[in-house]
């Protein structure tokens, strides 16, 4: 399949590079040079523009910062200058509302889209384990399975358009809640007597557990390796956690659903990112407290 990849950042050049190692001719396109020589070493094909790099492709993915830079990538490059038929997989985190509202006017304009935002971070994209949740009609989903297959251990399909933002933006407050909940508890043991170690063995075999402790453990050389071993390098970046968390929050008032916990949680990064913690992994809240 020949495949338009837009947006080869820390996720897009490693998903890029598994279309490639799964046999598909990958056409990538990103506005850093730095990047595109990246993807040039991994096997893509380069272009110097969107446009150029759309022709003839039967699908596009996009792995691109936020809804606004999605929204005139696909308005101004990619509608009506894909091929008839093609088949668009934005992949990026956006709002809800831009991935119904693009998702649209790819319709209109006689193409399938689909959002496809994924879980699992850096390594996993590299790896080609990424977790895909996907909003789209059931025909969609079909063609959007065969592209995401290389890239993934598991591709879901969510609902119709945007449902995969809506579960992408649940994950992650609960995500954020679970980890400052994990953190917390962590120094509290630590402070009121028992070492942190003995409380992770306990707590992750009792109904304390929870992903953030057993498998990300917060704190530094204590239970499951994690960027906290490592100085809070890498992994997920505080501020992509805070941009995930203001997604929810703004669904959250357009809905009316109440999230005294998740608008808690977004106020805590908002002052890490505030007092620079932005580009620490998201565990960093440990160090606050
Ligand atoms: P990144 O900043 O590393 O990569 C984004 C890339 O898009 C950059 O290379 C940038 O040059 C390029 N770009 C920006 N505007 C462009 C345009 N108009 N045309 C072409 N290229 C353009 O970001 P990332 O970490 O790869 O994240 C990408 C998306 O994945 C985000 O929406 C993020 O929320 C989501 N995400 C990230 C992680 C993670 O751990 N990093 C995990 C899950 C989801």
């Amino acid at each position: 399949m020949k495949i338009a990849f837009i947006g080869l950042g820390n996720m897009g050049g490693g998903m890029a590079a598994n279309l490639v190692k799964a046999g598909h001719e990958v056409h990538a396109f990103d506005l850093a040079a730095e990047a595109l020589d990246k993807a040039k070493g991994s096997g893509c094909q380069t272009y110097g523009t969107v446009r150029e790099a759309v022709q003839g492709v039967d699908a596009v993915v996009s792995m691109l910062p936020n809804g606004a830079i999605v929204k005139s990538v696909y308005t101004a490059d990619v509608i009506g200058q894909a091929p008839a038929g093609a088949l668009f997989l934005d992949c990026s985190t956006i709002d809800v509302g831009t991935a119904r509202e693009m998702s649209e006017a790819a319709a209109q304009a006689g193409y399938e889209m689909v959002d496809a935002p994924v879980s699992g971070g850096i390594a996993a994209a590299n790896a080609g384990t990424l977790t895909f949740m996907v909003g789209g009609s059931e025909s969609a989903f079909k063609r959007a399975e065969a592209v995401l297959q290389p890239m993934a251990k598991a591709v879901i399909h969510a609902g119709e358009a945007g449902s995969g933002q809506v579960a992408k933006m649940c994950n992650n407050m609960l995500l954020a809640i679970h980890m400052i909940g994990t953190c917390e508890a962590l120094a509290l043991a630590e402070k009121a007597g028992l070492s942190m170690q003995k409380f992770y063995e306990i707590s992750s075999k009792s109904t304390g557990y929870n992903w953030s402790l057993n498998d990300y453990t917060p704190a530094p050389g204590v239970g499951a390796a994690s960027p906290a071993d490592n100085g809070y390098q890498g992994g997920f970046a505080s501020a992509l956690m805070l941009k995930d968390l203001r997604l929810a929050m703004d669904a959250a008032g357009a809905s009316g659903a109440k999230v005294p916990l998740g608008k808690h949680a977004t106020e805590i990064y908002e002052a890490f990112n505030e007092a620079g913690g932005g580009g620490k992994d998201f565990g960093a809240i440990f160090t606050t407290l």
